[in-house]
């Protein structure tokens, strides 16, 4: 008999199903709106045109080498990656005060997050949103922390912000609780605090002194504005919170396979960067010991270059716009087709996606007669959405929910 006999099946992960069942359906009219990747107006996957360009230039670039990157990542990467979440006219980072670490993605990039609290502050219990994306819990307990809790975040009865419960949650908190908290583009419910709430809600994480962990994946793809969706950032930052910031690069530039990630740690004291660079050096020695090169060379090339910087921005702008577009056109038709429901939401939310509130079973409705794939939960990728399937899905949604 084998070792490896009687291990049973993890649990599916639900969006890498669906693409699997999507890809296998021969349907000419299916559509995926299940996974979290932007996609132009032909359904197709997007590589930013600033992107090639950079691609172009590392490639050509006869004086690089495979040759180990240190521990932490590349330096211009990881400077760069801090600047743009924290501003160029950061005081954090005028004043050393915050450390920068190249991660595989922006899941390594809580995963380090979550080791080093864990390991070396002996942190033992995190909050999540309730709703959120499953892998944050996932994460943290696979790290070894005790307590995963949720704090309240949606309020299906007004489909918005739970605020008086999620600062209540907060209140309620003990002293250095680690607290996850989405940026911007929340991801499931796609609904953020305004600028007002987030003030509302830093004032508590900083009097109760929390700790904060910003998953920071869809910069730029709310507003069309990077420095304007980075606005929580800098708010922890400009309150002398100590705070750390997850970064994914895999959807601002389309880098999905690159794994390219970034982990920064605001620090009150300067003094404390060397151990704490030392420390994370040895966590990340024993999981992935050093990152991989090219997906950090690219996004260096185009943030350390002003006028790449602007055609990446103004990139960022078109997909921003386009999932706006597609909100629009999708909200308009359910309006004509009279579909039940107040469906304001599909306007209002905010990112990639937009929380439907439609129950499994009308999922799987879609599904099954429609050849629609989405998640259980109702989520709905707009990006996924096109001028040419709006139609299409509208009066299936229109169906399903009637
Ligand atoms: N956080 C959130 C909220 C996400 O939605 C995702 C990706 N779906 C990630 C983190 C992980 O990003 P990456 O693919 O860069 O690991």
């Amino acid at each position: 008999m084998s070792l490896f006999q009687g291990l049973g099946f993890a649990p599916v992960i639900e969006v890498f199903d669906l693409n699997r069942r999507f890809y296998a359906d021969e349907s000419p009219e299916k559509v995926n709106l299940g996974l979290g990747a932007y996609r132009n107006d032909d359904g197709e996957p997007w590589v930013l045109p600033v992107v090639h360009k950079a691609e172009e230039l590392v490639v050509s670039n006869r004086t690089l080498n495979h040759e180990y990157l240190p521990i932490c990542g590349l330096p211009e990467f990881r400077q760069a990656a801090t600047r743009l979440a924290l501003g160029s006219e950061s005081v954090v980072i005028k004043e050393n005060r915050v450390l920068s670490i190249q991660t595989i993605g922006g899941t390594g990039s809580l995963r380090l997050a979550a080791e080093f609290l864990k390991q070396k502050l002996h942190l033992d219990t995190v909050l999540i949103s309730s709703l959120t994306w499953d892998n944050h819990s996932g994460i943290f307990k696979a790290t070894g922390y005790s307590q995963v809790n949720e704090y309240r975040y949606w309020n299906p009865g007004t489909k918005g912000l739970d605020l008086d419960g999620l600062l209540a949650d907060l209140q309620n908190a003990t002293e250095k609780t680690v607290v996850i908290l989405h940026t911007c583009a929340h991801n499931t419910t796609a609904t953020d605090p305004s600028p007002q709430q987030w003030k509302q809600i830093v004032s508590v994480l900083k009097e109760r002194k929390l700790i904060p962990v910003m998953d920071c994946t869809y910069q730029g793809l709310v507003s069309g504005d990077v420095d304007e969706d980075a606005y929580p950032l800098r708010l922890l930052a400009s309150e002398g919170v100590e705070f750390l910031i997850a970064q994914s690069f895999s959807k601002n530039f389309g880098l999905y396979n690159e794994r390219l990630g970034n982990l920064a740690i605001i620090t009150k004291d300067s003094s404390t960067i060397d151990e704490m660079r030392s420390q994370c050096e040895m966590i990340i020695r024993r999981i992935w010991s050093n990152p991989p090169h090219h997906g950090a060379r690219v996004v260096a090339t185009i943030l350390n270059d002003k006028s790449l910087y602007q055609e990446w921005k103004d990139q960022v702008k078109i997909m921003a716009d386009r999932i706006k577009l597609m909100r629009k056109m999708l909200h308009e038709r359910l309006v004509n087709l009279k579909t039940p429901g107040d469906w304001n939401h599909v306007l209002t939310q905010t990112g990639m996606f937009v929380y439907t509130g439609m129950t499994s079973p009308q999922v799987k409705y879609l599904t099954s007669k429609f050849h629609i794939y989405l998640t259980k939960m109702g989520r709905i990728n707009m990006c996924a959405m096109t001028t040419k399937n709006v139609d299409y899905v509208s009066k299936a949604i229109h169906e399903a929910v009637t």
